[in-house]
């Protein structure tokens, strides 16, 4: 990679959590910032949202960590949707959250008036392009910041960041709509659950075939599908870095522990690395890029930060798994070099581990033994949520996770 100064402040690393014990792994994994969803007026209502306490007890672990927790509140609200929204921006702002990511010009008025010192981030479904509209949103709306529309290149990122009078947020890692987020129907057609009230069924993944009429579009009867890949912008880290935007952010409220864990700490690897050196040799960039996919199971490619053109690639020309290591478990305590897994995955005896443990480099070791409860030795242990008690030849601690390649 060339020579080129990416010194300007340090981007926050934001991350997703679809409830309280993701959201605390994603601190402790290195995100500076969470985002979480309520119980109302978010989308994707069907991750598992946060209650008031849950919300509350997130903002204080948050605190306690230097990191900073927002709300989404980002559904397109009709006038029924709104009964209570005063009353629960206000709680927001009481509870501590740093800022609520809004979609309609009622909620983000609304939010000035109930919770002046909550910021109001802009949401991505509002498909900011272009330096005029994040001016025209600051001034009219006063927005404090913008998530960009993930359809943006790098260079319409740059602009609107030179021209920009507020804050920006850019996606970096995750799933793409293929259609602009937050303006498709297609679920709603397809199951008659609204996209844009949190019930997307992700419609565009399904597998279909094209028919015009009585004639069959689809070649040798093969399944048509709009799936798109994932997202994983680590190529334009550092462009991003010298643009200036705030906020990197990764997709993926629904996704699991063990994904957000992974995928946060692999960026914050990376983040940091290029925050100190300022550039990554070729063989550097390509050891954190790899340790981003290790949690990936969809082809990526790199956004439409490559320019107008890529938004053919970012179809899947089908609709395959690239599943390359699975999780195993959770460590729930350690002791005298013996460390008790939470086991989510089988495994075996003489099986290679790597350990993600927050703030440190992945560790790998071999299992020499193991123990069930009953504290019996075995070869093998086959079933989830058992707790298996592994000899570690190095110390762990509670929350450290254990995967294996199966490459
Ligand atoms: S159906 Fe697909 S394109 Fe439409 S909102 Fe859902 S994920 Fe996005």
């Amino acid at each position: 990679m060339a020579e080129r100064s990416c010194r300007r402040n340090k981007p926050e690393l934001l991350a997703p959590a679809g409830d309280l014990a993701r959201c605390k792994t994603a601190i402790d994994f290195g995100a500076d910032a969470v985002y979480i969803g309520g119980q109302h007026y978010s989308l994707r209502s069907r991750a598992s949202n946060f209650t008031d306490e849950d919300i509350k007890e997130a903002c204080a672990y948050a605190k306690s960590h230097g990191a900073a927790i927002h709300v989404t509140v980002n559904t397109i609200p009709h006038d029924g949707d709104l009964d209570g929204l005063y009353d629960y921006l206000k709680r927001l702002e009481e509870y501590g959250v740093t800022a609520v990511i809004a979609a309609s010009p009622t909620v983000m008025r609304l939010c000035r008036k109930a919770a002046p010192s909550l910021q109001i981030h802009c949401s991505t479904q509002m498909s900011v392009t272009n330096a005029q509209a994040a001016r025209f949103l600051q001034e009219e709306l006063d927005i404090d910041r913008v998530v960009l529309a993930r359809e943006c290149t790098l260079e319409e990122v740059r602009a609107i960041a030179a021209e920009c009078p507020v804050d920006t947020e850019v996606f970096i890692h995750g799933g793409m709509c293929v259609n602009y987020s937050g303006r498709c129907t297609l679920s709603n057609r397809m199951t008659k659950r609204d996209a844009n009230r949190g019930g997307c069924a992700q419609s565009c993944r399904w597998q279909y075939r094209l028919f015009q009429g009585e004639e069959e579009l689809t070649e040798n009867r093969e399944f048509f599908t709009m799936g798109s890949k994932d997202l994983c912008a680590a190529a334009y880290i550092r462009d991003l870095m010298e643009i200036g935007v705030t906020s990197f952010k990764i997709e993926g409220r629904m996704k699991t522990e063990y994904y957000v864990a992974s995928i946060v700490s692999a960026y914050r690897h990376l983040i940091d690395a290029l925050w100190q050196k300022g550039t990554l040799s070729e063989e550097e960039f390509i050891r954190y890029r790899k340790e981003i996919l290790k949690a990936e199971n969809r082809n990526t490619w790199d956004g439409f930060y490559q320019g107008d053109d890529a938004g053919s690639l970012i179809f899947h020309a089908n609709s395959d798994v690239n599943v390359n290591h699975d999780y195993l478990g959770r460590v729930v305590s350690y002791e005298n070099g013996s460390a008790v897994l939470l086991t989510r995955n089988p495994f075996e005896k003489g099986e290679e581990i790597e350990v993600l443990s927050p703030n440190k480099e992945n560790r790998t070791f071999r299992i020499a033994s193991m123990r069930n409860e009953d504290g019996e030795y075995l070869d093998v242990s086959r079933h989830p949520m058992r707790k298996i008690t592994i000899q570690v030849p190095f110390a762990v601690c509670e929350g450290d996770l254990f995967r294996r390649n199966r490459i």
